[in-house]
């Protein structure tokens, strides 16, 4: 009995094992491929604009753009492809900061309700058309945060809300043990079921979002979750389809 025991541990450790070199050699392979997307995916979203680039410069050259107005007109399209290409570097920029753990999170003292109100006030200047609420009342607690990339956090969502169709946007901040809790809830298209898992992935775009060209690039949230996480906070999103999307994200409060 005490040989098959023995046997029998050996078995057992032996598949141990076995299930660990899987799993590794399974999580490394999952890696490259994500890696390989990634890569296809950047060169696919700086070509698409650069190729425009290219056909709108060779219709100028070649006056296809027969008067000042159509030139006008080409002019215009290589600008905004240009500063399309200008985002997605400095997202990708920003991005591979997080990817080599260079960025650097500068954390001082501030009032939450003064933080938040500084960031709707600054929103309501910028999105002038759109209804945006600060929900009643704002907790008055010590963050230790890195206010401008936190103000990054926040135009980020809210630019979005407006983006993905969103005419009506509440900002809410609640306090909670520990944490504050904030939501930017919008009333715009919604994130399908099946998108809502992999909308922090860097570089994912949902359908309706790829073909409509609203000029993204997929990385707005992955950057946000980077920021959040970077401060101890957690994020994710609800959505009804059609009806409209909520962000909610925590931060710790400062304790001594
Ligand atoms: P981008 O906006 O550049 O596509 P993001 O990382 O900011 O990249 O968002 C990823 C995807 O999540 C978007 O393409 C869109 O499909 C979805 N999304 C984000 N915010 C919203 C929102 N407020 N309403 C609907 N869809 C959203």
């Amino acid at each position: 009995y005490r040989k098959q025991d023995e046997i029998g541990r050996f078995i057992h450790g032996f598949d141990l094992m076995r299930n660990h070199l899987k799993k590794s050699t399974e999580q490394q392979q999952q890696y490259e491929l994500a890696r390989k997307q990634l890569i296809a995916s950047i060169s696919h979203d700086l070509r698409t604009p650069l190729a425009s680039i290219k056909g709108y410069v060779e219709g100028l050259e070649d006056g296809i753009a027969r008067n000042e107005e159509m030139q006008k007109k080409y002019y215009r399209v290589i600008k905004s492809k240009t500063d399309q290409l200008d985002r997605l570097i400095e997202d990708l920029f920003e991005f591979s900061k997080f990817e080599l753990e260079q960025l650097s999170i500068e954390k001082s003292l501030v009032n939450s309700r003064e933080f938040f109100r500084e960031v709707f006030q600054v929103a309501q200047l910028e999105y002038q058309d759109v209804d945006l609420v600060l929900a009643d009342p704002l907790p008055s607690v010590s963050l230790n945060i890195d206010g401008g990339r936190m103000k990054q956090v926040m135009a980020n969502l809210i630019d979005n809300a407006v983006k993905y169709g969103g005419t009506n946007i509440v900002m809410k901040v609640e306090r909670l043990p520990g944490f504050v809790q904030a939501s930017i809830k919008d009333n715009g298209q919604g994130i399908d079921g099946e998108d809502l898992g992999s909308i922090f992935k860097p570089f994912f775009r949902g359908e309706k979002s790829r073909s409509r060209e609203s000029g993204g690039t997929g990385l707005g949230l992955a950057i946000v979750k980077y920021i959040i996480e970077a401060h101890g906070g957690e994020i994710r999103a609800e959505s009804h389809p059609g009806k409209g999307s909520e962000f909610v994200f925590t931060l710790p409060m400062y304790v001594k």
